[in-house]
């Protein structure tokens, strides 16, 4: 007999990475596995899901079960399902017991106020099989709920769904949600959404044709101080097999209290495990923050700053040419 599966976990557990998994296995084994999200406004959003790691799948509306002819499916997969209606969840119920068609759904246990989200409520109610998809809050606690920030600060009052807010979201345990508490500095790979870090990686690279070139194939990490995001570091390999530090900025009013120091000394921990040499090209004024950090002149490129960027570059009041 089918049966409606709800995997329930915080912010960041992979539910949709695992979706995407669970379909692959299916189609993997020649068969159809279709991945559904409800639709969250009368607008035509996009039929995709995507996760913070960065793997994305296409999908249909649980709006749109009626047109899909169901009978070819050997599974339904629903991500997002916390955003279900008690009516759609009673759609699938129907679905597993009268298709016997099993139906795995993926959704968050309870939103940023700690209250049970509709189609969660009703998947906890009628599911054949509840499972938790466990992620840790940076104390190291198991994350249970989901904190809304906003501006830096954990938020505890607002709509439950705010559509195409600056809100984001964090997993955390129950006593730093209950505390407000966000991680006072922490470090962070971000893969997805690259881009709205523009403004900061400008601060360090005056060029975005240059920003462009590294940015796709390097790895972009964020530092970020009680929520906020203060720095951002892009490391990238060489040709020659070393890495190189690519950008490193820190916003301009939180310099000097130690973030691009503490930012720096994790990208070098992450290329010690991985190369004999770690390169990065700086202007005269950053050499001795590299100095004290261990790094040693290996060479001058020469014209580096008149060749790549149009504009001339002014550092102290004189323009960079790395010509002498
Ligand atoms: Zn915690």
């Amino acid at each position: 007999m089918a049966k409606l599966y709800f995997r329930y976990g915080a912010m960041g557990s992979s539910k949709t990475a695992n979706a995407i998994m669970v379909q692959y296995n299916y189609q993997e084994r020649g068969q159809n596995a279709l991945m559904l999200k409800p639709r969250l406004d009368n607008r035509d959003g996009e039929r995709v899901v995507g996760s913070r790691s960065g793997l994305s799948a296409s999908c249909r509306f649980v709006e749109e079960l009626d047109e899909i002819d169901l009978s070819v499916y050997d599974c339904l997969i629903v991500d997002e399902a916390q955003f279900l209606t008690k009516a759609q969840v009673q759609r699938l119920v129907d679905i597993v017991d009268g298709m016997d068609i099993p139906v795995i759904c993926y959704g968050l246990r309870a939103d940023f106020m700690g209250n049970l989200f509709e189609g969660s409520h009703w998947l906890m109610a009628w599911a054949d099989s509840i499972e938790e998809i466990k992620t840790v809050c940076w104390c190291g606690r198991k994350a249970i709920m989901n904190a809304r920030v906003s501006g830096g600060r954990v938020v505890k009052s607002g709509e439950q769904i705010v559509l195409g807010g600056n809100e984001s979201y964090v997993a955390l345990c129950r006593r730093h949600w209950a505390e407000g508490k966000l991680s006072p500095l922490e470090i962070r790979r971000i893969v997805a959404g690259k881009e709205a870090y523009l403004p900061l990686l400008l601060e360090a690279d005056p060029s975005e044709g240059m920003i462009d070139r590294y940015l796709e194939a390097g790895e972009l990490y964020a530092l970020l101080a009680d929520g906020q995001t203060v720095g951002v570091g892009v490391i990238a390999a060489r040709e020659d097999g070393a890495m190189e530090v690519k950008n490193l900025a820190i916003a301009e009013d939180l310099r000097g209290r130690g973030y691009g120091r503490k930012l720096l000394e994790h990208l070098v921990k992450l290329c010690a495990g991985r190369c004999e040499a770690l390169y990065v090209g700086t202007s005269p004024a950053n050499v001795p923050f590299y100095e004290k950090l261990g790094f040693k002149k290996a060479y001058v490129e020469k014209g580096f700053f008149t060749h790549n960027y149009d504009a001339p570059i002014l550092e102290d009041g004189q323009v960079l040419t790395d010509d002498d």
